[in-house]
């Protein structure tokens, strides 16, 4: 696929600084491409491998000289593309790269390697590698990507050139995924604050996780009144090792309260989703009161290290606010 340096989504400081690298000729011979995942680093270091390798004269990667098209077949002879093999970068693998380093470039320019997730090198592969970091071999342009720069060896990023990768603003990224993806807005904006501004992760399934977010809200608004503990505490259990999602469903709930209470208030009509139909007889103030409770806790969320503690008796509370019009006790939150 032809991937070019204005397909990659929000990185303008980190790409201008490379496509700044190509066009003055100021190549350094090892690059650490680092940032969370799903914000662009293996696309971006396969453009750059590829700028580095083409021969135009002017703007590079031009897609269409020869060196171009033969990375596009995934067939240029002077680069190298490594991965974990299994969980590791395993020593065999890293004499192999080289090997190939060591030998003279086939279409005369330089030899490029992209290494992906370099923190899976162990002790031993690192060490072998520093050595070709500190010698680089004639004119190669060496790329390291890495979602875990921690796990790198100090010795190994104090010989690259970082280049860090950054999240999104969703706010930034909302608008770009309403147009790939055909979605609407809200769903957009719901889906760029799920991947937390990571385009990658909104393309590769993130708005299916909306919508399953959304059901698991609507699912539980609609039964909250009927709901007894086993069923408040599954529900909570489910949620265990979602933290991540944790913020779209509690934002979800926190509309359906403000659809619901607008409803009951006479304010809106219409716009309701099948949520809060069986909450018709509560009066409008005690889901002011859960909206208020709901924002509330949101802030002890980030404190508190057990989700399923958490939505436990964020729950009882909740039901207990609809239906009494005060919380149960003190909150555990
Ligand atoms: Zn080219």
């Amino acid at each position: 696929m032809e991937i070019k340096f204005e397909d990659i989504w929000g990185q303008s400081s980190a790409l201008s600084v490379l496509s700044q690298n190509v066009l003055r000729d100021r190549v350094a011979s090892a690059y650490l491409f680092s940032g969370p995942r799903g914000t662009g680093k293996t696309k971006s270091a396969m453009v750059f491998a590829q700028a580095l390798l083409c021969q135009s004269g002017a703007v590079r990667p031009c897609g269409t000289c020869r060196p171009c098209k033969m990375f596009g077949a995934d067939n240029h002879p002077d680069f190298v593309d490594i991965s974990p093999d299994g969980a590791m970068i395993k020593i065999e693998q890293m004499r192999g790269l080289m090997d190939s380093l060591s030998l003279k470039s086939y279409m005369g320019g330089r030899k490029v390697c992209v290494m992906h997730d370099a923190e899976a090198m162990n002790r031993t592969t690192a060490n072998a590698f520093l050595k070709t970091l500190e010698e680089p071999p004639g004119d190669t342009a060496l790329i390291l990507v890495s979602s875990n720069h921690a796990g790198l060896l100090p010795t190994i990023i104090s010989r690259c050139r970082v280049v860090r990768f950054v999240p999104m603003e969703p706010m930034e990224l909302a608008p770009m995924l309403e147009e790939r993806l055909g979605l609407g807005r809200d769903e957009a904006l719901r889906a760029a604050m799920l991947a937390e501004g990571c385009p990658g992760n909104a393309l590769g399934g993130g708005v299916e996780s909306v919508r399953a977010v959304d059901d698991q809200a609507i699912g539980l608004m609609s039964r909250i009144m009927v709901m007894d503990t086993e069923e408040v505490v599954n529900f909570a259990l489910e949620w265990k090792n979602r933290r991540a999602d944790l913020p779209v469903l509690l934002e979800r709930i926190s509309e359906i309260l403000r659809m619901g209470q607008g409803r009951i208030l006479g304010l809106s009509s219409g716009t309701m989703p099948g949520a809060m139909e069986t909450h018709g007889e509560i009066p409008g103030e005690r889901i002011m009161e859960c909206y208020d409770l709901l924002l509330e806790a949101r802030p002890a969320l980030r404190f508190n290290p057990n989700v399923q503690l958490f939505l436990e008796a964020l729950i009882f509370n909740m039901q207990s606010v609809l239906e009494k019009g005060y919380p149960i006790g003190t909150p555990t939150y």
